[in-house]
């Protein structure tokens, strides 16, 4: 086997003895694949497990690697930081966005959404921790962000994203995502039912199983897939 998925076993294992143990169905966590800085030789591995879903965080690279591995039919999910000069692009080629901390954004992705194309799946990423140089929302705006995105067209608001401060303390790191989890709930007690959010994304490798203790239903994993980034790339 190679090392991807020698990894990838180990990382499914993880993900169903937390959601077991937490009395949930291990199929309602998606496993989406981090495969930033990662070449398409790893994603391509990764692929031929079974996994369908990988997240990117730089529009350039992931262009490059959503045209070569075309054929393969996989989902993309967009996860970085975005500038509104590169949402045309975003909304063309991705499934999923889960970076969404402006609303000006949202707009635009839906303006920009080819209609051509399922509308696109959204997350409103959300600052949990309040930290000055953190990205999102803060939860008190979430509410009256999500009325706005609502009238969006070409956008499907599926739920919340977050990405909280490094903890080791396994407690500890169910706080923020318990944060999030009740946020959904809030959000969900004032929606129809079928605007629903049914989305939380939340967990990378170092903190799942508090995130899926926690209700996540997207684990966002690429360091225990693919091994360490190169730090010097990130
Ligand atoms: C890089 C990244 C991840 C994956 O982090 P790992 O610790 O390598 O699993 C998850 N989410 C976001 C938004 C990221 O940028």
């Amino acid at each position: 086997m190679h090392k991807v998925e020698e990894n990838i076993e180990r990382v499914k294992a993880r993900l169903q003895t937390a959601a077991v143990a937490g009395g949930r169905d291990p199929n309602s966590v998606m496993l989406l694949a981090v495969s930033k800085t990662r070449d398409t030789k790893s994603i391509q591995q990764a692929a031929q497990t079974g996994i369908t879903d990988f997240g990117e965080n730089y529009l350039q690279e992931a262009l490059e690697k959503i045209d070569i591995l075309k054929s393969l039919g996989l989902k993309w999910h967009f996860i970085g930081p975005i500038q509104s000069n590169k949402t045309r692009q975003i909304a063309e080629n991705f499934s999923w966005v889960h970076s969404i901390g402006r609303l000006k954004i949202a707009q635009r992705l839906s303006a920009q959404r080819p209609s051509t194309m399922a509308p696109l799946n959204i997350c409103l990423q959300v600052n949990i921790d309040q930290e000055a140089t953190k990205a999102g929302f803060s939860g008190d705006e979430i509410p009256l962000v999500v009325e706005e995105i609502a009238q969006l067209p070409n956008i499907k608001l599926r739920g919340l994203m977050t990405i909280p401060a490094a903890q080791h303390d396994p407690i500890a790191q169910r706080l923020p995502f318990a944060q999030l989890r009740s946020l959904l709930e809030k959000i969900n007690g004032s929606l129809d039912n079928c605007k629903k959010l049914d989305t939380l994304s939340m967990g990378m490798s170092a903190d799942l199983e508090a995130a899926i203790f926690e209700q996540a239903t997207i684990v966002r994993v690429g360091t225990d897939i693919f091994g360490p980034r190169n730090k010097t790339i990130l």
